[in-house]
Protein backbone atom coordinates (compact mmCIF):
# COMPACT_ATOMS: atom_id res chain seq x y z
CA UNK A 1 0.00 0.00 0.00
CA UNK A 2 1.40 3.81 -1.07
CA UNK A 3 1.72 5.86 1.86
CA UNK A 4 -1.24 8.37 2.51
CA UNK A 5 -0.76 11.85 2.63
CA UNK A 6 -3.08 14.84 3.03
CA UNK A 7 -2.17 17.51 0.27
CA UNK A 8 -3.63 20.68 1.85
CA UNK A 9 -4.48 23.44 -0.58
CA UNK A 10 -4.89 27.07 1.48
CA UNK A 11 -5.93 30.62 -0.37
CA UNK A 12 -8.26 33.00 -1.02
CA UNK A 13 -11.44 32.56 -2.88
CA UNK A 14 -10.59 32.30 -6.51
CA UNK A 15 -7.00 31.43 -6.00
CA UNK A 16 -6.66 28.76 -7.66
CA UNK A 17 -7.21 25.38 -5.09
CA UNK A 18 -10.51 23.83 -7.26
CA UNK A 19 -8.31 24.71 -10.77
CA UNK A 20 -5.59 22.64 -9.36
CA UNK A 21 -7.35 20.36 -7.27
CA UNK A 22 -9.05 19.13 -11.29
CA UNK A 23 -5.43 19.53 -12.65
CA UNK A 24 -3.66 17.19 -9.98
CA UNK A 25 -6.56 14.55 -9.78
CA UNK A 26 -6.34 12.26 -13.25
CA UNK A 27 -2.31 12.86 -12.97
CA UNK A 28 -2.21 11.36 -9.34
CA UNK A 29 -4.96 8.73 -10.53
CA UNK A 30 -2.44 7.97 -13.43
CA UNK A 31 0.49 7.82 -10.78
CA UNK A 32 -1.42 4.51 -9.03
CA UNK A 33 -2.25 7.16 -6.13
CA UNK A 34 -6.08 6.51 -4.61
CA UNK A 35 -7.40 9.69 -4.41
CA UNK A 36 -10.24 11.76 -2.64
CA UNK A 37 -11.02 15.08 -2.47
CA UNK A 38 -12.50 17.42 0.37
CA UNK A 39 -13.72 20.40 -1.52
CA UNK A 40 -14.92 23.43 0.58
CA UNK A 41 -17.62 24.24 -1.32
CA UNK A 42 -18.75 20.90 -1.40
CA UNK A 43 -18.51 20.13 2.43
CA UNK A 44 -20.45 22.63 2.92
CA UNK A 45 -23.15 21.83 0.91
CA UNK A 46 -23.39 17.94 3.22
CA UNK A 47 -20.85 17.49 6.02
CA UNK A 48 -20.82 21.14 7.22
CA UNK A 49 -24.50 21.89 5.97
CA UNK A 50 -25.82 24.69 7.87
CA UNK A 51 -22.51 26.13 9.65
CA UNK A 52 -21.49 29.62 8.55
CA UNK A 53 -18.47 31.93 8.24
CA UNK A 54 -18.08 33.05 11.96
CA UNK A 55 -15.00 32.13 13.17
CA UNK A 56 -16.32 29.12 15.32
CA UNK A 57 -18.16 27.70 11.99
CA UNK A 58 -14.79 28.32 9.91
CA UNK A 59 -13.32 26.59 12.89
CA UNK A 60 -15.42 23.17 12.92
CA UNK A 61 -15.72 23.32 8.96
CA UNK A 62 -12.42 22.54 9.55
CA UNK A 63 -11.39 20.63 12.32
CA UNK A 64 -14.32 18.20 10.40
CA UNK A 65 -12.62 18.39 7.09
CA UNK A 66 -9.54 17.78 9.16
CA UNK A 67 -11.34 14.74 10.69
CA UNK A 68 -12.05 13.38 7.45
CA UNK A 69 -8.63 13.69 5.83
CA UNK A 70 -7.07 11.98 8.70
CA UNK A 71 -8.94 8.62 8.46
CA UNK A 72 -8.52 8.48 4.81
CA UNK A 73 -4.75 9.29 4.59
CA UNK A 74 -3.76 6.57 7.71
CA UNK A 75 -5.31 4.05 4.68
CA UNK A 76 -3.00 5.30 2.34
CA UNK A 77 -5.13 7.26 0.81
CA UNK A 78 -4.12 10.75 -1.13
CA UNK A 79 -6.60 13.20 -0.45
CA UNK A 80 -6.53 16.64 -1.68
CA UNK A 81 -8.19 19.54 0.87
CA UNK A 82 -9.20 22.59 -0.97
CA UNK A 83 -11.06 25.17 1.39
CA UNK A 84 -10.10 28.41 2.50
CA UNK A 85 -9.49 27.48 5.55
CA UNK A 86 -7.89 30.95 6.57
CA UNK A 87 -6.93 29.85 10.47
CA UNK A 88 -3.12 29.34 10.78
CA UNK A 89 -3.89 27.99 14.06
CA UNK A 90 -6.54 25.21 12.91
CA UNK A 91 -4.60 24.19 9.79
CA UNK A 92 -1.53 22.83 12.54
CA UNK A 93 -3.62 21.13 14.85
CA UNK A 94 -5.02 19.24 11.49
CA UNK A 95 -0.93 18.68 10.52
CA UNK A 96 -0.82 17.52 13.61
CA UNK A 97 -3.84 14.56 14.40
CA UNK A 98 -2.35 13.90 10.34
CA UNK A 99 1.03 12.85 11.12
CA UNK A 100 0.44 11.50 14.62
CA UNK A 101 -1.66 9.23 12.96
CA UNK A 102 1.54 8.22 10.43
CA UNK A 103 0.52 10.29 7.31
CA UNK A 104 2.14 13.25 5.99
CA UNK A 105 0.75 16.27 5.56
CA UNK A 106 1.65 18.87 2.89
CA UNK A 107 0.21 22.08 3.16
CA UNK A 108 -0.05 24.02 -0.26
CA UNK A 109 -0.57 27.84 -0.79
CA UNK A 110 -1.98 28.95 -3.44
CA UNK A 111 -1.24 32.74 -3.33
CA UNK A 112 -3.15 35.96 -5.78
CA UNK A 113 -2.99 39.34 -4.54
CA UNK A 114 -6.27 40.71 -3.88
CA UNK A 115 -5.41 42.65 -7.22
CA UNK A 116 -5.56 39.61 -9.08
CA UNK A 117 -8.77 37.87 -7.28
CA UNK A 118 -10.75 40.96 -7.95
CA UNK A 119 -10.00 41.67 -11.71
CA UNK A 120 -10.51 37.50 -11.88
CA UNK A 121 -14.20 37.68 -9.57
CA UNK A 122 -14.62 33.76 -10.76
CA UNK A 123 -17.74 33.30 -8.64
CA UNK A 124 -18.97 37.52 -8.65
CA UNK A 125 -18.30 37.40 -5.27
CA UNK A 126 -15.12 40.38 -4.40
CA UNK A 127 -17.22 43.00 -6.02
CA UNK A 128 -20.29 41.98 -3.57
CA UNK A 129 -18.04 41.70 -0.80
CA UNK A 130 -15.99 45.29 -1.70
CA UNK A 131 -19.95 46.78 -1.82
CA UNK A 132 -20.38 45.68 1.62
CA UNK A 133 -22.91 43.08 0.57
CA UNK A 134 -21.35 39.78 1.49
CA UNK A 135 -20.65 39.80 5.53
CA UNK A 136 -17.31 38.08 6.59
CA UNK A 137 -15.45 37.53 3.00
CA UNK A 138 -12.04 36.11 3.83
CA UNK A 139 -9.50 38.73 2.34
CA UNK A 140 -12.18 41.51 2.44
CA UNK A 141 -14.02 41.51 5.47
CA UNK A 142 -12.37 38.73 7.56
CA UNK A 143 -9.62 37.66 8.18
CA UNK A 144 -7.17 35.18 6.47
CA UNK A 145 -3.62 33.99 8.04
CA UNK A 146 -1.27 33.02 4.92
CA UNK A 147 1.07 29.82 6.22
CA UNK A 148 4.21 30.97 7.50
CA UNK A 149 6.60 27.88 5.93
CA UNK A 150 4.21 26.01 3.72
CA UNK A 151 5.89 22.67 2.16
CA UNK A 152 4.80 24.82 -1.62
CA UNK A 153 4.29 27.68 -2.18
CA UNK A 154 2.14 28.37 -6.03
CA UNK A 155 1.19 31.53 -7.19
CA UNK A 156 -1.11 31.87 -9.72
CA UNK A 157 -0.50 35.66 -9.94
CA UNK A 158 2.75 34.55 -12.01
CA UNK A 159 2.42 30.70 -12.81
CA UNK A 160 0.14 28.99 -15.50
CA UNK A 161 -2.23 25.84 -14.23
CA UNK A 162 0.44 23.52 -15.43
CA UNK A 163 3.75 25.17 -14.09
CA UNK A 164 1.46 25.11 -10.08
CA UNK A 165 1.14 21.64 -10.88
CA UNK A 166 3.94 20.39 -11.83
CA UNK A 167 5.83 22.05 -8.62
CA UNK A 168 3.08 20.20 -6.76
CA UNK A 169 4.26 16.65 -8.36
CA UNK A 170 7.94 16.82 -8.56
CA UNK A 171 7.29 18.12 -4.69
CA UNK A 172 4.90 14.77 -4.11
CA UNK A 173 7.87 12.98 -6.04
CA UNK A 174 10.83 14.22 -4.15
CA UNK A 175 9.47 13.10 -0.93
CA UNK A 176 8.50 9.17 -1.87
CA UNK A 177 4.61 10.22 -1.62
CA UNK A 178 4.35 9.17 -5.50
CA UNK A 179 6.34 7.27 -7.93
CA UNK A 180 8.18 9.00 -10.64
CA UNK A 181 6.19 8.82 -13.80
CA UNK A 182 9.44 6.85 -15.66
CA UNK A 183 9.03 4.47 -13.18
CA UNK A 184 5.40 3.90 -13.83
CA UNK A 185 6.38 3.73 -17.35
CA UNK A 186 8.84 0.57 -16.80
CA UNK A 187 6.42 -1.15 -15.07
CA UNK A 188 3.92 -1.12 -17.70
CA UNK A 189 6.55 -2.10 -20.03
CA UNK A 190 7.86 -4.81 -17.90
CA UNK A 191 3.74 -6.10 -17.49
CA UNK A 192 3.60 -6.34 -21.25
CA UNK A 193 6.70 -8.09 -21.97
CA UNK A 194 5.54 -10.79 -18.92
CA UNK A 195 2.38 -11.09 -20.94
CA UNK A 196 3.85 -11.49 -23.79
CA UNK A 197 6.03 -14.51 -22.70
CA UNK A 198 3.30 -15.95 -21.33
CA UNK A 199 0.91 -15.52 -24.65
CA UNK A 200 4.31 -18.01 -26.01
P1 LIG B 1 -10.62 28.54 -5.59
O1 LIG B 1 -10.96 27.09 -5.67
O2 LIG B 1 -9.33 28.81 -4.87
O3 LIG B 1 -11.75 29.37 -5.06
P2 LIG B 1 -10.81 28.47 -8.47
O4 LIG B 1 -9.97 27.30 -8.80
O5 LIG B 1 -12.30 28.30 -8.47
O6 LIG B 1 -10.33 29.08 -7.07
O7 LIG B 1 -10.48 29.68 -9.50
C1 LIG B 1 -9.14 30.02 -9.86
C2 LIG B 1 -9.08 30.78 -11.19
O8 LIG B 1 -7.72 31.17 -11.42
C3 LIG B 1 -9.48 29.94 -12.39
O9 LIG B 1 -10.20 30.75 -13.28
C4 LIG B 1 -8.11 29.52 -13.00
O10 LIG B 1 -8.19 29.29 -14.38
C5 LIG B 1 -7.24 30.73 -12.68
N1 LIG B 1 -5.77 30.46 -12.60
C6 LIG B 1 -4.80 31.13 -13.25
N2 LIG B 1 -3.56 30.66 -12.97
C7 LIG B 1 -3.74 29.65 -12.11
C8 LIG B 1 -2.83 28.75 -11.43
N3 LIG B 1 -1.50 28.82 -11.59
N4 LIG B 1 -3.36 27.83 -10.60
C9 LIG B 1 -4.71 27.77 -10.42
N5 LIG B 1 -5.62 28.57 -11.00
C10 LIG B 1 -5.15 29.52 -11.85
Amino acid sequence: MSQGFTLWFTGLSGAGKTTLTNELVPQLKARGVKIEVLDGDEVRTNLSKGLGFSKEDRDTNIRRIGYVARLLSRNGVGVIVAAISPYKEIRDEVRKDVEANGATFVEVFVQASLDTLVSRDVKGLYKKAIAGEIANFTGVSDPYEAPESPEILVSSDTETVAESAAKILDHLEENGLIQPAYFLAQQETEARFASAGEAQ
